[in-house]
């Protein structure tokens, strides 16, 4: 899953069932948000609700330390 970092606390990823459509992952509050249906509709309402989307946002910033976080 393709990762596009825009800011230390925003990042895009594109849609693997619809190609070219980007999701925008951001950090809001202490807490991370996505753009996609499944997180807007399900997992946004569950405490600390993930999608895969965030889960590869998460391993990219890691990956690539100092970003994400804000340090940059
Ligand atoms: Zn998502």
């Amino acid at each position: 899953m393709q990762v596009i970092p825009k800011s230390p606390i925003w990042a895009q990823v594109e849609s693997a069932s619809r190609p070219g459509s980007l999701y925008d992952v951001r950090v809001e509050d202490e807490r991370v948000t996505c753009t996609c249906p499944h997180w807007t509709y399900r997992m946004s309402k569950v405490p600390d609700g993930r999608c895969k989307h965030i889960d590869a946002v998460s391993i990219y910033y890691t990956a690539n330390r100092g970003m994400f976080d804000g340090t940059q």
